[in-house]
């Protein structure tokens, strides 16, 4: 490998930025206080608590108090799920999420179905985008959760969350969303969608690993799915990861003040990344809507490779490449059809072939030059496993 690799995997997890690093050092050297002390260590670390939680609350236009500091984006949508239900879903009722959510609300609800509470997943359509016409047919009278994710992690699509929102209010119903892949991106304003609960989490926006947060509007009523000591409010008790949390608070901070400039020039590289394969390889479809997407999201398939996929990210791995066939979290089921494009009407032939590129705030308009020679000549190399025609969408965008 000679030149520096060119990294393409945003959606599973980001670079930190340089500036996040720096804002956590000092909290991994002497400033380790554990943040309920009284003395001054402990008082400093609750005030570098207080100044990140004001600072995801100012990204999210949302209260600081109404930000809870968790360990991960699962822990937040485990905690949204089971918070409302109950941990041991003791109360019934009825759940709707949507067909393609990520595992870490689809096997919460897949759980919660196993006690006995009715779960709807209302269907995605070839576009990636959730009807909320759909949505309101599935809601019940006894409907205690309405679960929706703003931006898909594989199509990388962006619901029309405010619509979804407003739907889950008008009947009087919690609506949560998973907003992992969204934090950071695209604007999210809490003051003008009614979303009660949040997730999001740092890694995905150039913050550390290992820290999230959950969103819950005051007045939603959550238990807690860990028991112990008081923090966050009770609700997920821990001695909290002072560190972690100052660099989720400065990637927010970072995020709010530079979104629409990173945006609109992620969007620059993808769009001339996605016009320049498609001029060089003419099978090449891209999944789910155009325009209604994340800045840096690009998930592809090719026609007539799709058997080929892994090949084609292996060989651009020994060149330094890196991307993705779909969920980093469930790389053991490379090279399987992805449960998200089944959901979005794919066969299961086609499902297996995505190769998702995904761009952040450090890739460069020279790594997109590199790109567009490299990989047209990498997927004209492989060879076509499947003959079949172009119909790249088995149903109909909506
Ligand atoms: N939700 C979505 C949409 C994701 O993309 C991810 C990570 O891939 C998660 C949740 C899980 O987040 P974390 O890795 O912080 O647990």
């Amino acid at each position: 490998m000679s030149a520096r690799p060119i990294y393409l995997d945003n959606a599973a997890t980001t670079c930190p930025d340089p500036r996040v690093v720096e804002a956590m050092l000092p909290w991994l050297r002497d400033r380790f206080g554990n943040a309920s002390s009284l003395h001054e260590a402990g008082r400093a670390a609750h005030a570098a608590l207080g100044e990140a939680r004001r600072q995801v609350a100012e990204l999210l236009n949302t209260l600081p108090d109404e930000v809870l500091f968790t360990a991960s984006g699962t822990e937040s949508d485990n905690l949204a799920l089971f918070g409302i239900f109950g941990p041991a879903g003791e109360r019934g009722g009825h759940l709707a999420i949507s067909a393609f959510e990520h595992a870490a609300v689809a096997e919460p609800a897949r759980r919660l179905e196993e006690r006995g509470v009715g779960v709807t997943r209302v269907p995605v359509g070839a576009d990636g985008l959730v009807d909320p016409d759909d949505l309101a047919r599935a809601i019940r009278p006894d409907t205690r959760l309405v679960s929706i994710m703003t931006a898909s992690n594989i199509a990388g699509t962006l619901q029309p969350i405010e619509e979804l929102a407003a739907v889950a209010r008008s009947r009087g119903v919690p609506f949560h969303t998973d907003a992992v892949q969204a934090t950071g991106k695209v604007p999210l304003d809490l003051q003008r969608v009614p979303i009660d609960l949040l997730s999001l989490s740092a890694h995905k926006f150039h913050g550390p690993p290992g820290v999230g947060a959950l969103v819950v509007r005051r007045g939603t009523g959550l238990v807690p799915l860990l028991h112990g000591g008081g923090q966050e409010q009770g609700l997920r008790p821990a001695t909290e990861n002072v560190a972690g949390i100052v660099g989720l608070g400065v990637a927010a901070d970072i995020a709010r003040r530079e979104m629409p400039d990173d945006a609109a020039r992620i969007v620059g590289l993808r769009d001339r990344l996605l016009e320049g394969l498609e001029a060089t390889l003419p099978g090449t479809r891209l999944v789910g809507h155009r325009w209604r997407r994340l800045p840096g999201h690009l998930p592809l398939i090719f026609d007539g490779q799709e058997g080929e996929a892994i090949r084609l990210l292996l060989d651009l791995d020994a060149e330094g490449i890196f991307l993705s066939s779909g969920s980093a979290c469930s790389s053991a089921r490379a090279g399987q059809p992805s449960r998200a494009l089944l959901a979005m009407g794919y066969d299961p032939i086609r499902a297996r072939g995505l190769v998702r590129i995904s761009l952040g705030r450090f890739n460069t308009s020279e790594e997109i030059d590199r790109l567009l020679e490299i990989i047209p000549a990498r997927v004209r190399n492989l060879r076509p496993t499947v003959t079949r025609p172009n119909h790249h969408m088995e149903r109909s965008a909506r």
